[in-house]
This record gives C-alpha cells, sequence and structure tokens, in this order.
C-alpha cells in the first residue's frame, strides 16, 4: 500500500536526497495515510504559550487572515471530522511512555520552564467513541486505515461532494490550466484543464466557473508554473521530523506497535516531540546502525519505543526543476535538532529506557551515561548525518495582498486571475510549525465556504 498510496512509493527526495518527503497518490490525499492528529496554530492549552504566533507572522508579512473567520473555519472543519481527544486506552503502551518521560524529566530539570509546555493526548479526526467503530488500534493508519476509522476526505467531504453530483476521475493527472484568449479586466480567466489518464490518453475538461487547485505543495507549484504563473514555488517551507527510538528493559516489553500509531505530543515551543510506532518495515528504516548491529536492534521490536522530533524550517526551499531544493540553515537549525535530539534522549532514558538511538547515518547509542551533547556536536555536522523527513510540506504559493510578494491573493485567488483559486497547504505563507491537515482544510473553508467565490456569469 505504501507503493501506492505514496508520491514515489514513500521515498520522494529533495533533490540532494538530505530530506524524504511524504506526501499521498491517491483520492483523499494526505488525509488517506495519515495520523488524523488535529492541532490549530493557535489554541491555548494545546500550543505552546510562548510558540512563535503563526497568524500574526502571517500579518507582518502581508498575508494577514481574518482570525474571527478563520477561527470559525476550525471551528466548522472540527465539527465536519468529529475532532476529539483520542481514548488514551488506543496508545497506552508507546504513547504513555513519552508522556511518563517527560513528567519524570520535568521534574528532574527546570520544572518552571518545561511546566509550560503542554504534554497530552493528540486530538485527532476518529469521531466520538462509538461501540464497534473505535479506532482498532492495529498501527496501520499510514498505509490507510484498514477499518475506516479515521474521517479522512473519502469518509467526510468527499461523499458530500459525492452527493452534489461532483465526478471524482481517480486516475486522471491535471497537466495544466487553459486560458480563454482574452483577458476580463486585465485578468486572466481559465477556460479549462487539460488532464491524463493513467493509460496515457489526454483530455481536456471545461470550466463552467473555475478551478480550484490542491495538488498539495509540490505539485500544485509544479501546476501553476506550467501554466505560465511566474514565481510559483518558491519559499517551500517543511515541519521536519526525525526519530529517536530507545530499548526498554528486558522485564519491561512495551508491544509499542500494538496500538495507534502517533497518540501523544510535548509543545516545547521551538520544537514538538511526538510519540510514533511503525509496522516492521518501516520502523527497520527509521532504526539507526548497519547489518548485524540494525539486526539485533530489530530483534528487540517488542522491546522498542519510538517518538520523533517536530521542527520548523521557515520559507527555505523552492523548487528547481520540479523537484524540492531546501538546505537547512546549520547555524539555525543544527543547534536546534541537537538540543531536541538531547531533550527527547532525556525523556526515553526517563522513562526507564537503557539504551537510545537517534537516527544518525552512522548509528551509535546513547547510554543513561552518555555525554549527550558531546556525541550529537560529534555526530550531526550536516543534515546528511541524520535521517531527517518531513510530511508536512507547506507554501510555494503563498498567500500575499502584495502580487510581487505572494502567488495568491488574500482570497486564495491567483494574483492576476479571475477563476483560479489555490486551496492546499501551498498557500501559506510562512512555516505553521504544528501538523498541517486542520490547518490546510480551514485554509480552504475559509477561502470557500458561504462565499462567491467565481465572477459571477
Ligand atoms: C504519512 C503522513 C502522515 C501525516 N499525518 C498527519 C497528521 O496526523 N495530522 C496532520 O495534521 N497532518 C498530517 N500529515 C500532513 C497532512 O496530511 C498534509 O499536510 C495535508 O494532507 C496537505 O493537504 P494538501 O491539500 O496540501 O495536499 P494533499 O493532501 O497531498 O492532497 C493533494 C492531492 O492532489 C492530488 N494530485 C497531485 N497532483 C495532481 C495532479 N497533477 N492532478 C490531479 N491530482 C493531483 C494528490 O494525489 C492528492 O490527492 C501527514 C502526512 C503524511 C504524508
Amino acid at each position: 500500500m505504501t507503493a501506492r498510496l505514496f508520491v514515489d512509493g514513500g521515498i520522494q527526495t529533495s533533490r540532494d536526497n538530505d530530506f524524504v518527503v511524504f506526501q499521498a497518490h491517491c483520492v483523499g490525499g494526505g488525509t488517506v495515510i495519515n495520523n488524523g492528529i488535529a492541532l490549530r496554530v493557535d489554541q491555548p492549552g494545546l500550543i505552546h504559550p510562548d510558540a512563535p504566533d503563526v497568524l500574526e507572522k502571517w500579518a507582518s508579512i502581508g498575508a494577514a487572515v481574518d482570525k474571527v473567520r478563520f477561527g470559525a473555519a476550525y471551528d466548522a472543519v472540527e465539527a465536519e471530522l468529529e475532532i476529539e481527544r483520542i481514548d488514551p486506552k488506543s496508545g497506552l503502551n508507546n504513547g504513555a511512555h513519552l508522556l511518563a518521560g517527560w513528567h519524570v524529566y520535568t521534574n528532574e530539570t527546570n520544572k518552571l520552564v518545561n511546566d509550560a509546555s503542554p504534554a497530552l493526548w493528540f486530538r485527532k479526526n476518529y469521531g466520538p467513541r462509538r461501540i464497534g467503530a473505535d479506532c482498532a488500534y492495529c498501527g496501520y493508519c499510514n498505509t490507510g486505515c484498514p477499518y475506516g476509522r479515521k474521517n479522512g476526505m473519502a469518509q467526510s467531504y468527499l461523499i458530500k461532494a459525492r452527493a452534489e453530483k461532483a465526478r471524482i476521475l481517480a486516475d486522471a493527472r491535471v497537466l495544466n490550466i487553459l486560458w480563454h484568449e482574452e483577458l476580463v479586466d486585465g485578468k486572466c480567466v481559465a477556460a479549462g484543464v487539460d488532464v491524463e489518464f493513467s493509460d496515457g490518453q489526454r483530455r481536456t475538461i471545461l470550466t463552467t466557473q473555475g478551478v480550484v487547485v490542491a495538488a498539495g505543495t509540490m505539485a500544485s507549484s509544479r501546476l501553476l508554473s506550467a501554466s505560465g504563473i511566474d514565481g510559483a514555488g518558491e519559499g517551500i517551507s517543511l515541519n521536519i521530523a526525525s526519530p529517536v527510538s530507545a530499548l526498554m528493559p528486558e522485564n519491561r516489553p512495551v508491544r509499542a506497535w500494538d496500538e495507534d500509531q502517533m497518540a501523544t505530543y510535548v509543545d516545547r515551543g521551538d520544537f514538538l516531540m511526538e510519540s510514533h510506532f511503525q509496522p516492521p518495515m518501516s520502523m527497520a528504516s527509521l532504526l539507526s546502525g548497519w547489518f548485524s548491529d540494525h539486526a539485533s536492534k530489530m530483534q528487540n521490536y517488542s522491546r522498542l519505543v519510538s517518538a520523533g522530533i517536530l521542527f520548523p524550517a521557515d520559507r527555505r526551499g523552492r523548487l528547481i526543476g520540479g523537484k524540492l531544493h531546501f538546505k537547512l540553515d546549520n547555524e539555525v537549525d543544527l543547534p536546534l535538532i541537537r538540543r531536541a535530539i538531547a531533550t527527547l534522549a532525556r525523556v526515553h532514558l526517563a522513562g526507564g529506557a537503557v539504551e537510545v538511538y537517534p537516527a544518525l547515518a552512522r548509528g551509535g547509542t546513547i547510554y543513561p551515561d552518555t555525554d549527550i551533547e558531546a556525541f550529537l556536536e560529534d555526530g550531526i555536522r550536516e543534515a546528511d548525518d541524520l535521517v531527517l523527513s518531513s510530511s508536512h510540506p507547506h507554501g510555494g504559493n503563498a498567500m500575499n495582498a502584495d502580487p510581487e510578494c505572494g502567488i495568491v491573493d488574500l482570497d486564495c485567488r491567483v494574483h492576476g486571475t479571475t477563476n483560479v483559486l489555490v486551496t492546499d497547504a501551498s498557500v501559506f505563507p510562512s512555516c505553521i510549525r504544528v501538523n498541517a491537515q486542520l490547518t490546510t482544510m480551514a485554509m480552504a473553508h475559509y477561502a470557500t465556504a458561504g462565499r462567491q467565490v467565481f465572477p459571477v456569469g
């Protein structure tokens, strides 16, 4: 299913292979393969109080969103997807380990600073608990919930769209937008789109009103570029993840695989720590070490716990020849990565782990008596030195009031066009720091719900 549902079979990388970028390649997009985590950028109690204010940042760079309307958009999407805190029962092994370790770590260290960090069970789109329809905590969210228990697009908005007579062309790829020759008020008017089907046939679909582009950060940027929109694909942000696994004592097997893949998180303000665990094949790709070292770690699969750091890398990327060029800032990002991994390593140890495995390319183990800072200083000198991935690429077609500074206007309409909207994560003007689905959907709702989106006539 990974091969079928992910772009490039799950191994899409940046140009220099520093980052794996996970994106969906299926009807329903990321919601089919994601973990259903629903975090807002600005929710008191759920987000660190000192974290950068994302909406303020957007306003400061020319992309003010109406906070009240945006809040209402979040509310509407949360109601539609039935967002609720997950039942702790679904994450009692790995999920609980992160919270338990964090509480011990907090008591041992800077309690005042750390106490401000929310350490919670995720809110997700699993809906209210229903007998016989609860999360089955099988651990296979990322290959499409086999039980259909997530309220992804296929279980929510697409059903509504079908009721409105939408046709879904599942195997069609849009190549470019076609334009009418005549401008209206000096603006381009989309006439249709060229599509290619999986059997190689091409067709043109004409617009009745307009075009809504929502192909995801990379594909939307490519599509707009192929349609003659200058500047698409600039200023791409990533929330970057790196896994840190750990070994629990022999007498305390955790069976971390037997639960919801991602259950809990800690927001430290400048980075997050999110519990996650994977089925054997993908877990093997996250564990450090080579050959017998790697094999012996996998043989202890039932004793492993795992979480990842997640940190923001703001507008460091752009598309070159359709591929993502993305470079970390060694002065800013590497110290943050080391600090975040050191914190998570200490949390694992505080939770009772006996060995910690940051995903360094050269392997290596942190023990309770290791000098963690020296270990990481030595082991992380450039992005190549560790496993880095992003499931949240965003930006590239930034919203901005000024056509010189963004691709879409404050209503998500492509500047210089009358009837082309972009309503995916590519419109975010700067890095949003937290998991991106809810904000992506809220933005689409914000731009369209209850509004005259396309010009009348
Ligand atoms: C493994 C994984 C886990 C994640 N977990 C979470 C989570 O728990 N919580 C969270 O908030 N976020 C999560 N995310 C991120 C979240 O899913 C994305 O941020 C979100 O889906 C982005 O939405 P989008 O509309 O920009 O793009 P997508 O969801 O990627 O949708 C783009 C759609 O366009 C289609 N498409 C692409 N090109 C074309 C074309 N040329 N013609 C026609 N169609 C095209 C694609 O097939 C896809 O269906 C996760 C992502 C991944 C990959």
